[in-house]
């Protein structure tokens, strides 16, 4: 990161380095924003002087807590739990769950941090947060999943509530763990509060089309992005990084809008079939089996798994990084730009390093950042809490129809706040100004908060 900051956003920074040290990705994601709002504040110093950034930038609450459970032999174990609840200006808490042996409270800060703005954009009352644990679910069993999710909301109820703080999914984290998750809620606190966990299954409360949303939702981005330059997803070719809840659903629809996928991958390494993804065997693999994706290609003989190596160097039209923060660097940014990449919107959170987001201004390529591109998994989230309050339950197509709406809104919003902000065609700003203005009108309404 070489750029310099505006002079009076620079000592904000240096305050958030200072005070949360060794979180990088934190820090990352604090200064990305921070590099958007200098014409924010010089049309609106009020925020300056009321310290709103600085407010922003420092979570309403942290929650670290001991996970003991026992594995099928017996023996012991002890994780971490976390849970930031960063900004409910807007309302109460929402933002997944991630188990991976990744996390720690600088993952989680960032996440939630993001959160913040991407659910803003949305247009829905949800504030932002998120939380997760170091524990890794590969491998383990039914049995173990659910009493590590028991020992978890153990601890965690008494900080959740419809109108407190609403988890989901997230890496490592389905319709199965949020299962086991709800029903040890219902224990605690003796209550069925359908919409104290979103994620849920059709038959207590989940809502149709929140597993395929995100995947979808940016998959719609994209075509937004395509639409405002008189272009189409129809024929290009389409890369997509991971094969996990938000990689396989923004395949289906990208193959659904007339693309063609050609490659997908898991962190053991990408498939290739020039012939065009078979989904059918990638959700056999990944959803029912849990394999890893090299056993992609004992059904097709055609494809090639390539190890260890990055899918970014696939030729392709679209790229969409849906596995995990930083994947994509400026060294696989360049191959990207030398192939002809056009477009690249972020399925993951934060999937692209600052330096990659760079080349791909300067040459040009589309870039939807995933607060705006990957907003549509929590904003088909708070229509669930919408069908549970009502007690209703929607078909899919009329929930798909509200998603699309919804990620139509967001583009619009996105584009013409950095028309706005002097920034044209620039996404990263648009979502980040415009995520914080909600935010920041909703907190100076509220007083000293
Ligand atoms: P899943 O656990 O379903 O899938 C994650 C995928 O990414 C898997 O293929 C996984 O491979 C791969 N992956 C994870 N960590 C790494 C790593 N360190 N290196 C390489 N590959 C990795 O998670 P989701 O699909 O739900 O989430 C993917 C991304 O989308 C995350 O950034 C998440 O924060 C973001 N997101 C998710 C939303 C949702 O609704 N689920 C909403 C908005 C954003 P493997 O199986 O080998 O680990």
């Amino acid at each position: 990161m070489n750029r310099t900051l505006d002079e009076r956003l620079d000592p904000i920074y240096r305050d958030v380095l200072r005070r949360n040290a060794g979180e990088e990705e934190f820090h990352q994601a604090v200064r990305e924003v921070l590099e958007t709002l200098g014409p924010v504040l010089s049309k609106y110093p009020e925020l300056g002087e009321k310290k709103v950034i600085q407010r922003i930038c420092e979570p309403e609450r942290q929650i670290i807590f001991r996970i003991p459970w026992q594995d099928d032999s017996g023996e012991i174990h002890i994780n971490r739990g976390f849970r930031v609840q960063f900004n409910s200006a807007l309302g109460p808490y929402k933002g997944g769950t991630r188990f991976h042996p990744s996390v720690d409270l600088g993952i989680i800060k960032f996440l939630g941090f993001e959160q913040i703005f991407k659910n803003a954009l949305t247009g829905l009352p949800i504030g932002g947060g998120k939380g997760g644990s170091d524990f890794d679910p590969k491998g383990r069993s039914d049995d173990e999943i659910m009493r590590f999710c028991q020992s978890l909301m153990t601890e965690l109820y008494r900080h959740l509530g419809e109108y407190t703080d609403v988890p989901a999914g997230d890496i490592g984290v389905g319709q199965r763990e949020i299962g086991y998750m709800f029903g040890q809620y219902k224990r605690m606190a003796n209550r069925y509060e359908s919409a104290v966990l979103t994620g849920k299954g059709l038959d207590w409360g989940g809502s149709r089309a929140r597993k395929e949303a995100t995947g979808y939702g940016t998959v719609f981005f994209a075509q937004q992005m395509l639409k405002a330059k008189s272009d189409s997803l129809e024929g290009k070719t389409c890369v997509v990084s991971g094969s996990g809840n938000v990689a396989v659903y923004a395949m289906e629809k990208a193959i659904q809008r007339g693309a063609k996928v050609i490659a997908c991958s898991d962190s053991s390494g990408y498939i290739v079939d020039e012939k065009g993804i078979d989904l059918d065997l990638v959700k056999r693999i990944k959803e029912v089996e849990r394999r890893r994706i090299s056993a992609y290609t004992e059904s097709r003989k055609h494809a090639k798994f390539v190890g260890q190596q990055p899918i970014w160097e696939v030729k392709c039209d679209v790229a969409l990084p849906c596995a995990t923060q930083n994947e994509l660097n400026g060294k696989h940014a360049k191959l990207l730009v030398e192939n002809g990449c056009i477009l690249v919107a972020e399925g993951a959170n934060m999937p692209t390093t600052p330096e990659a987001i760079r080349l791909f201004r300067d040459a040009e390529v589309l870039f939807g950042p995933g607060k705006a591109a990957n907003a549509g998994g929590v904003a088909t989230s708070a229509l669930e809490m919408q069908q549970n309050a009502s007690r209703d339950s929607w078909s899919f197509e009329y929930t798909e129809q509200r998603l699309e709406e919804i990620m139509v809104n967001i583009h619009r919003r996105c584009y013409e706040t950095a028309e706005e902000f002097g920034s044209p065609g620039n996404y990263v700003v648009g979502a980040n100004v415009a995520g914080f203005l909600k935010v920041s009108r909703a907190m100076l309404a509220m007083g000293l908060i």
